[in-house]
């Protein structure tokens, strides 16, 4: 498979009065044409930033993209040293982002039609009458009903899930290479979140657009995702293809998450599973394991040293003590409840 993204040895910092926050440490991952990845993890993991990153719409400063941080796009370019020009282009073009709140995106004096229409024109050269028949095939291929009509409504006059149809639309209008999908289903109820899943799922296959989803939720990336990364304080503590994650994980944080996911097909009524504590200070240098102090598996070595990746399978790794030969066994099935 092609790759059309290779993010290689990233490191993003925020400077702040308090101090340096090193927000993303050494992150790493290929994303192929066409491919689903989740980056999954709790808030302030550093998955937006890793996200926001690829499209460099990071303030910077306070942000920093470290040196020796590459984004490479294509196989050709680095994003990292991208000219203000050729970034105009790149993003829209080669690259399109959508995020939760759609209101924040879209231009609540425009209608619709309007927003989509001088996207073409911006990106496409196209011509008013040209890009009016290219908006409506477009939101009739994200299922908006009547769209001749509504390309003349307001962002206001639609439903939470029409106005992320209408983003998704928009983020398609100039056929990008890779769509970022920043928890786009958050704010909507979960049968228009399924609804919005399945249409990005046909989407990445009718066009062929790798799509990278960033979602806190496991739940929301069952029937989507080729491949998954989760995130823990910066890091990515395991990645795995779906049926590695979800049915073979191995890391503490990844069984925490799986079991906060609510299940429908269980006898189980207790309350839903709560991670304890919080995720560490980046602002303090980190020892051993950034998850110990929340983990009921630390060991001592944990407390002292970074575990380092062990590779499980081609596409299964994880950054955990509980590989290590003289770590004791933990049974992965008792620890999932259901
Ligand atoms: Fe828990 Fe240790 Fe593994 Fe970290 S390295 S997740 S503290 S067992």
């Amino acid at each position: 498979m092609d790759k059309i993204l290779e993010v290689k040895d990233l490191n993003i910092s925020f400077h702040t009065y308090a101090g340096e926050v090193k927000a993303v440490r050494g992150v790493s991952f290929d994303l192929n044409k066409g491919e689903s990845l989740a980056l999954v993890g709790e808030s302030g993991c550093g998955k937006t930033v890793t996200a926001k990153s690829i499209v460099r719409l990071l303030k910077e400063p306070p942000a920093e993209i470290k040196e020796g941080s590459k984004i490479i796009f294509n196989g050709k370019e680095d994003v990292v040293k991208m000219s203000k020009k050729r970034l105009r282009s790149f993003r829209g073009e080669d690259v399109s982002m959508i995020f939760q709140d759609p209101m924040t995106s879209l231009n609540p004096t425009m209608t619709i039609g309007q927003q989509i229409m001088e996207a073409l024109m911006i990106h496409k050269g196209m011509q008013k009458n040209e890009a009016k028949k290219e908006t409506i095939k477009l939101l009739e291929t994200v299922n908006i009903p009547n769209a001749e009509e509504r390309i003349n409504h307001y962002p206001h006059q639609l439903s939470g899930g029409m106005r992320q149809r209408v983003m998704i639309a928009m983020a398609l209008s100039c056929n990008p290479k890779i769509l970022i999908a920043d928890e786009p289903t958050t704010a909507l109820d979960v049968t228009i979140q399924a609804q919005i899943m399945d249409l990005l799922g046909e989407l990445k296959n009718k066009f062929n657009t790798a799509i990278i989803l960033i979602t806190h939720d496991l739940g929301v990336v069952a029937n989507f995702a080729d491949k998954i990364q989760v995130m823990y304080a910066g890091e990515i503590v395991e990645r795995g293809n779906r049926e590695e994650i979800f049915y073979k994980s191995m890391h503490p944080y990844t069984w925490a998450l799986l079991n906060s996911v609510p299940r429908l097909d269980t006898e189980n009524k207790e309350q839903l599973y709560a991670l304890r504590g919080t995720p560490p200070d980046l602002i303090l240098p980190l020892k051993g394991c950034a998850f110990s102090s929340r983990c009921e598996y630390a060991m001592e070595i944990c407390l002292e040293r970074k575990p380092v990746e062990t590779r499980l399978s081609n596409t299964h790794s994880l950054s955990c003590w509980l590989q290590h030969p003289d770590a004791p066994k933990v049974n992965r099935a008792e620890v999932l409840r259901g």
